[in-house]
């Protein structure tokens, strides 16, 4: 799903993309000229490697996360606690793309799957 940048709404607006077993939801609209909120909720199954063994296992995603779309260079000094901003170069607004960058950096954190986290322990008990 995309939209152009200049028709983005100032009232807010609902959307819902869904991607694998993910769906992304929430609502946006325009703050300023050039800038765009998204509030969003990621919720699925999203499959990771282990950091361990490399086994590929799923995982439950459960995320509430806003966003700041800026239209071309973000100013940091809008910048505020627990916004991802995200700068758009070509004024389109692509929430597949976000999500699946969201996505790629969720799956790029330390997961480590059940079978690890059980031999996990019982290396810890003998050290
Ligand atoms: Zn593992």
């Amino acid at each position: 799903m995309q939209i152009e940048f200049k028709k983005v709404p100032s009232l807010e607006k609902e959307f819902s993309i869904k991607l694998n077993s993910v769906e992304f939801s929430g609502t946006f609209c325009k703050i300023s000229q050039n800038l765009v909120k998204l509030k969003s909720k990621i919720v699925g199954k999203l499959l990771v490697d282990c950091c361990k063994c490399g086994e590929e296992h799923y995982i439950e995603v459960d995320e509430i996360q806003d966003f700041i779309l800026s239209d071309g260079e973000f100013s940091s000094s809008n910048e505020r606690e627990g916004e991802i901003v995200i700068e758009i170069e070509n004024h389109v607004v692509d929430f597949d793309e976000i999500l699946s960058s969201e996505l790629e950096s969720i799956s790029s954190d330390y997961h480590i799957c059940p079978d690890c986290q059980k031999n996990g322990n019982l290396v810890d008990i003998e050290y």
